[in-house]
Order: C-alpha cells, then structure tokens, then sequence
C-alpha cells in the first residue's frame, strides 16, 4: 500500500492512510507484547552486519510507506534485545505495560510540550500530582517537597547533583569532597565529571562484605579531609546496587550527614521502587531522611523508557539552581503555585512523561504495583533456595532486591578460581550465544559470577530452572 501524501512538501498524510497506517503500528506493538517470551531475547549482531543492513545515503525522493513499515518491523525491531522478556535477567530489564506504552503514544501524538505551566497546565499539573504520589511512598516533607521527571536515572543523579554543589558550595568548589562506595552506579562518577569536579575531590569508600558502604572507613575519610581542610560536602548512598541489591546503611549515613552537614544523596534508581514491599520498605529505612533521591521509573516501576525521576526535600533548592530568566520567557511565568518545571531541571522542551506514570497507576492502581515487586523479590528468594539445594550451584550473594549472584561450583568437583570463573565465563558466554536468556556475568569480590535481576513480574521460578539447566548443558563439553 503506498501512503496518499494529501500535501507532501507539507508533510501530510490523509485520515484514511493515517488510519491504517496507525493500526498496523497497534497492531505491530499488540502483536509484540503478545509473542514477546516466545521470541529469544538476545540479539546481538556486529557493525558489519548492521551497517550491511542499513547504511544508505539520504533518500532524496519518497518512498513507498508499505515498504518503509515492513523493512522496520522485519529488521529494524528485532535487531535488539527484548528487555521485557521473562529471560532477560542481565543488567536491569525494562518490563513495561501496555498502558503506558498507549500513553507515551499519546503525549507523543499529540506532541504535548511539558516545558511550562502556560504551554499546558494540565501536564504540569499531572507531573505535580504524580510526583506528590511519589513524594508520599517515599515520606518526602509533603509540604516543601518536589521533584522532576527526567530521561532516567543517570539525568536524574546529574540533576540532584548539580543542586547539592549549587545550594551547599555556591561557585566554588574546589575543596569540596563527595564520598560513595566501590559498588556506587558508574552515572554519578560521570555526573562529577560534567559538574567539573577534579578526581581528587571523590572518595571512593570500600564495601563490607556484604556489599554495602563501610561505615568506619567512611568516618575515617571525612575526619581526615577535615584534617586536611578540605570541605566534605556530599554523600552519594546507594539503596540497590546494581550488581547486588545491596543497600548502604542509610539511617546511619544519614546520620553522619546531619552530624556533619553533608548533602545526602541517595540514588535509589534501581531499587527505590522496593517501598512497595514490605521487605523493600524494612530494607530501604532511612531513605525518607535524603536531601535528594534518584528513581528511575524505567525500571522496577513498569514504565517504557525514558522515564527517570529525581525527588527532594524542598522543591526551592531546584528552582533556585536551575530557573533562569530569559526575556522570551517573560510572558509565561505564571504564579509560583503554578510550575514551569522547565525551571527543575536542565531541559527546557520536554515530553509529557507524567501522563505514562499517571495513566498506568490510575489504571492498574497501586496493588497492583505491589504486588508485582513483591512477587519479584519473593521469586529472588526461591531462586536462592533452588539454588542452595542443588548439588552445582553455589549463591554468591543472597537475593537481594530482586537480585541474586552465583556461579558453578559443582560439588565434588575441585576446581581452582581461575578455572571457575572461565567455566562461568563460558556459561554466560554460551547462553548468550544461543540467545534464549540474556544471562552475563559480573565481577564480585574478584569472583567471575552469573547475576540474575528478576523484577520482571513475568518471569517464573521454570523460566529461572530452565536457564539453569541450560547453562548446566553447556559444562558438559567442559573447556
Ligand atoms: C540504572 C541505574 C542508574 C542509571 O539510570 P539510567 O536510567 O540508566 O540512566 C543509576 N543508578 C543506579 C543504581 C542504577 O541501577
């Protein structure tokens, strides 16, 4: 079928055509969420391949719509891994709804431009209602509490960051000191870095054994930049490591941070959505006590990428680090109760990612958040148990999070270290190659171990048992 462009050089398309077109996007999509965990959810394919595919010169002159359409669906989409299926354990998978999926689709349709209160009250207001609902899961101050949704969590940790620097050191800050852990998340070391702090101002404190910042090495940090006239300025706390689940002790950091006078920063993007169960909510004491707090809705919260969020304790510290006045923009100030939420953040266009989060909690309602992330973390602990009481596995570290480590380490069997982590390279590697579960390992404690994320509410214990087996075929033709 080839599209009747009403008006081509205005970009144009007649109702009929914009009809079909749009349902066999839906249709497309529908179809996907439908078959998605019969597909493989690996897909890795070289520059070669790819550039074999797609490298082309600008088209000059129109094409035919049918053929546009197909050549994406057939090699545009599936080159990529599906981070919705249930076997997609690595890194943090992206689960999604098809609710917000819709909702994205609209804010995109009808281009909303969520930059200002007077370009559209009501996307202000909805990302307001919204980040209120947030505020209130996480015990943020009610009344001088705020935030922003940004792209994900490394934008949001860049803008929490950028706040703390901007209301505790003002323009300089060459003496100030930011302290987090070996295990902290790899975009806060990039957000320093952009923010123009030097190497020297970052304190990287060591874990305990269990993952989590060492208390007594932190203290011992700060007494002796204090020392040296320094000025410790920021804690960044982790509440869900990426590689373990492990959250810092925060009541205990905070603590410090009061003692101290310190920024406490707490990135939650991975983990945060845990409030939502009761483990989650008994691990994750203290995060109510952050100055800021990363969230990344992407993830444990069920939205389609880009959706991250930043909250903190009082919505002026945004404001008052990122509003600018450019006389273009004098007309559309509006009242203070009235938020340009382009003055919260780095953006000033925005799209309407509120409606995503609004749309999909109105519809599934909050139980059903909860109980997905409680499945998630329960099904963390079966899979330990599985694990614990097989003759071939040995758990690294315990689920936690949703977040288990293990590696091969049969009984009876006496390998050397180096030998287990190339046979568990090999696994993964395996795995990977025959595309039916994305499973990678991660380094910890200079052990090569295999790390499942489970909080796709999706995936079952079989899914797990099944890669399991899998990977247990592959040892077979050992080395
Ligand atoms: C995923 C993650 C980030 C980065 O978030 P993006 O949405 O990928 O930008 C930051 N911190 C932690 C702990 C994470 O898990």
């Amino acid at each position: 079928m080839s599209l009747t462009k009403t008006n081509i050089s205005k970009l144009q398309v007649s109702k009929e055509d914009m009809k079909s077109y749009g349902y066999q996007v839906i249709d497309a999509i529908v179809e996907h969420f439908d078959t998605e965990h019969l597909k493989k959810p690996v897909a890795y394919a070289s520059r070669d391949e790819m550039d074999l595919l797609f490298n082309a010169e600008i088209p000059e002159k129109e094409s035919d719509f049918q053929e546009v359409f197909d050549f994406v669906i057939k090699k545009v989409l599936p080159n990529s891994n599906i981070v919705s299926h249930p076997k997609s354990f690595s890194f943090v998978p992206g689960p999604s709804n098809y609710v917000s999926v819709m909702a994205d689709t609209l804010a995109t349709g009808f281009n909303v431009f969520s930059g200002g209160w007077a370009a559209s009250p009501a996307a202000a207001e909805v990302e307001i209602v919204t980040m209120n609902w947030l505020l209130k899961l996480f015990k943020f101050p009610a009344k001088t509490g705020g935030g922003i949704f940004t792209s994900g969590g490394s934008m949001a940790n860049l803008t929490a960051l950028t706040t703390a620097r901007q209301q505790r050191c003002g323009d300089d800050f060459s003496k100030a000191i930011i302290y987090m852990s070996d295990q902290t998340h790899s975009s806060n070391i990039k957000a320093i870095r952009i923010l123009g702090f030097k190497k020297e101002q970052v304190r990287i404190i060591p874990t305990d054994l269990e993952f989590k910042m060492a208390m007594n090495k932190l203290k011992n940090a700060i007494a002796k930049d204090r020392l040296e006239g320094l000025q410790p300025f920021c804690i960044i706390a982790t509440a869900g490591t990426t590689n373990t689940g492990s959250v810092d002790p925060l009541n205990e950091i905070a603590k410090i941070c009061k003692i101290e006078n310190l920024w406490f920063h707490v990135d939650g993007a991975y983990g945060g959505a845990a409030i939502l169960s009761k483990k989650g909510k008994q691990l994750l004491k203290g995060i109510e006590k952050a100055d800021s707090l990363t969230i990344d809705p992407h993830k444990w919260l069920f939205q389609p990428y880009e959706m991250g969020c930043l909250l903190v304790r009082n919505h002026k510290w945004l404001s008052k680090t990122f509003s600018e006045k450019p006389e273009y923009l004098r007309d559309i100030e509006g009242n203070t109760s009235e938020i340009n939420f382009y003055d919260h953040g780095v953006q000033l266009t925005r799209r309407f990612r509120a409606l995503k989060f609004y749309m999909s909690m109105k519809t599934f309602g909050l139980d059903a958040f909860k109980s997905a992330i409680t499945y998630s973390i329960d099904l963390a602990d079966n899979v330990e148990d599985y694990l614990r009481k097989s003759m071939n596995w040995e758990v690294i570290s315990p689920a936690t999070l949703a977040v288990i480590n293990f590696r091969y380490n049969p009984i009876g069997k006496t390998f050397s270290e180096k030998e287990l982590d190339a046979l568990n390279q090999k696994i993964s590697q395996n795995v990977v190659d025959s595309r039916e579960a994305l499973l990678v390992t991660t380094v910890l404690q200079n052990q090569v171990v295999l790390r499942m994320c489970l909080i796709n509410p999706r995936t079952t214990l079989n899914d797990v048992k099944e890669t399991l087996e899998l990977c247990e075929s592959f040892t077979e033709t050992r080395l």
